[in-house]
């Protein structure tokens, strides 16, 4: 899930549908309830076998724009043998339960993502959700927005269809597996979620999930019970893939892509001038503000939805926090408020930025 993807995002075409990509690989958008319009999930065909990757947002449009999708590739639920999943965002995991129910296959993910998943949305009072609301309304959200976002967070949960646990074949960070007649690698890539999952195949096919899209940039938020520096590990993360020999990247959100290493220092660079941005407020700020003044003023009127909101506060966290983490912002509470100021280290450190 990302901020700030207008209506008419650009992301991909209006009459988008399903694709082959290249021989054995399908993309199939599935639609999304939100600004950004479609989640993909890819098929990948080869030795009699059918890998799904990511599974969409549940919803009954969700469903029938897979199977349609299905249909075009020539093959129903029944003849995926294996489901992939980058990551535990709603609008990937959606439909992983039908799926797996109907095909039996089971699903690879890596271990403390699953843990997530079920520990999140396993919960039928949604704990940790409510206590990233409490967070959000710390760090300077109105309660009325905080509302709104709990009552979407209910209404999204009825569009995931959770497998059993015993579904999950999870996979470790490096490890080799054979999928559809082929080698590939796993590869741990934190920052969007903190066990997000992109995967290297040997022919130089890479599952890329939220890590790297192709126009706009993978939301990295902080919340809590989660990573500390989800933007340092974001940073880290890019680094590990941008040399990989990827002839073609296939992306969660969007359309496949060729030229990774491009593309990864372009989001270096959003970042680098964002935390920039981000200290000039807080130099104009020196009593301290709060994450959520910070993220109105770094947006600049974009922000619509509570959404919109929830999204640009906990990436201005990410940034805050990659700033505390480099001495360069302090933080302070004040009766359950959080507040931020740069510390004299940053005026000087204000160019070496990241
Ligand atoms: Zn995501």
């Amino acid at each position: 899930m990302h901020v700030l993807n207008g209506e008419a995002n650009g992301l991909v075409p209006d009459d988008d549908g399903p694709q082959l990509v290249e021989p054995g690989v399908w993309r199939i958008p599935l639609p999304l309830p939100f600004a950004l319009r479609e989640a993909n999930v890819y098929l990948i065909g080869g030795a009699d076998e059918w890998v799904c990757v990511d599974s969409g947002l549940g919803t009954p449009e969700g469903d029938a724009a897979l199977r349609a999708g299905l249909e075009r590739a020539g093959i129903t639920v029944e003849r995926i043998t294996t489901l992939v999943l980058t990551h535990a965002h709603p609008d990937h995991i959606g439909l992983a339960g039908l799926l797996h129910a109907v095909s039996g296959a089971p699903i690879h993910m890596l271990a403390a993502e699953a843990e997530r998943l079920f520990r999140v949305w396993g919960d039928p009072d949604l704990t940790a959700l409510t206590r990233a609301d409490a967070f959000l309304a710390a760090n300077g959200m109105p309660t009325a927005d905080v509302a709104l976002i709990d009552r979407a967070n209910r209404s999204v949960r009825r569009a995931i269809h959770l497998p059993p646990e015993d579904a999950i074949s999870p996979l470790a960070d490096d490890e080799h597996i054979r999928l559809a007649g082929m080698d590939y690698r796993a590869i741990w890539t934190p920052g969007h979620s903190d066990y997000h999952l992109c995967l290297l195949r040997e022919d130089g096919l890479f599952i890329a999930g939220d890590h790297i899209l192709p126009r706009i940039t993978p939301n990295i938020g902080l919340y809590p019970d989660a990573r500390p520096n989800p933007l340092q590990d974001y940073l880290d993360a890019l680094a590990r893939v941008r040399d990989l020999p990827v002839r073609l990247a296939l992306p969660g959100h969007g359309l496949p892509f060729a030229d990774l290493a491009g593309r990864v220092d372009a989001l270096r660079a959003h970042h680098a001038e964002r935390a920039a941005q981000t200290l000039a407020l807080l130099a104009a700020a020196p009593a301290g503000t709060d994450a959520y003044q910070l993220a109105v003023d770094l947006f600049e009127g974009r922000l619509r939805t509570p959404d919109d909101h929830r999204f640009a506060v906990a990436e201005t966290l990410a940034h805050l926090e990659a700033l505390r983490a480099q001495g360069q912002v302090e933080r302070s509470e004040h009766a359950g408020h959080f507040l931020y100021a740069a510390t004299a280290a940053a005026a000087v450190a204000i160019d070496h930025s990241y």
